[in-house]
């Protein structure tokens, strides 16, 4: 083989590793990183003699392009810490829920959430929600083929229970980070400003809600898509008092099982510190992105 087709043969692997590597990121198919990939592979399945050094060039200086890209592509995931880069939501069947990695090590959080709480707190507790849920959307199923519904209340409530724990879990991983801590920026900071007064107003309200909930649950800053502002709610379990239609961008676990090996009563102490830990980048993203996908009234 001489060096040319040497050079397109690697050119043919890279461009499958490529295609490979953002589909397992699920990167979204009509995104501009798709698109060259797409130019690319048509051009050079369509090299079946020997290039002119020109056409050589311009395959190499696309070849150049697209590597750039996917080094942004890399530098930006970097930059926000793996894990929250914004990819499809995945289309499940029922059952079909898996645990979501943590994107950080265990101990990463530490001195404010102890390695220990994080291994129990992700390996058992999040588990279990997943768990749950598949179970109740796999017996949900069961229930519509054999059209027996005398236990729809209890896999309804199961359900929302297991759902929503293990959809609270996903984000709180995601908003906090080692790098976190400080304020937000820009659009969230400036939707902070305007509705909360101040961002130590909304610290404050949104300590104190955390502090106070009944037993069990969650503080939680959501977007209001009817209001077209922010709101802290309270969460009781995971899906008591919460207000629909809203969509979630921070969210604080104040169940005994997120502090206690730690802090053990002291909730208030574990809600201080876990202000080091939040991660704005993470919420800013979020805000966003709800932001986009506003449907209106
Ligand atoms: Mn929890």
């Amino acid at each position: 083989m001489n060096r040319f087709n040497q050079y397109v043969n690697d050119l043919f692997v890279w461009n499958e590793q490529m295609r490979h590597f953002l589909h397992s990121e699920q990167v979204e198919q009509d995104a501009e990183l798709w698109q060259q990939l797409d130019e690319f592979t048509e051009l050079i399945e369509n090299v079946n003699q020997e290039l002119s050094t020109e056409q050589l060039l311009s395959l190499q200086a696309k070849v150049e392009h697209i590597h750039e890209k996917m080094e942004n592509y890399f530098a930006r995931k970097q930059g926000q810490g793996v894990g929250t880069i914004w990819t499809e939501a995945p289309k499940l069947s029922p059952g079909e829920h898996t645990l979501p990695k943590l994107p950080y090590a265990y101990h990463a959080l530490e001195p404010y959430i102890s390695e220990e709480i994080m291994r129990l707190h992700h390996d058992k507790h999040h588990r279990s929600y997943v768990d749950g849920l598949n179970n109740a959307e796999r017996s949900l199923k069961k229930a519509r083929e054999t059209k027996d519904f005398s236990l729809i209340k209890h896999w309804s409530r199961e359900l929302a229970f297991h759902g929503s724990g293990h959809y609270l879990h996903t984000i709180f991983w995601h908003n906090m980070n080692p790098h976190g801590g400080g304020q937000p920026k820009g659009l969230l900071q400036d939707e902070i400003n305007r509705y909360f007064g101040s961002f130590a107003a909304f610290k404050h309200q949104f300590s104190e809600a955390a502090k106070q909930v009944e037993g069990s649950g969650w503080a939680l800053l959501v977007w209001s898509p009817m209001a077209g502002h922010l709101e802290i709610l309270q969460s009781e379990r995971h899906m008591q008092l919460t207000q629909w239609t809203t969509v979630p961008l921070l969210v604080l676990d104040v169940w005994e099982h997120a502090y206690y090996l730690q802090y053990k009563n002291n909730r208030a102490e574990y809600i201080n510190n876990w202000w080091n830990v939040v991660y704005w980048h993470n919420v800013e993203m979020r805000l966003e992105k709800a932001l986009d996908n506003t449907p209106g009234i």
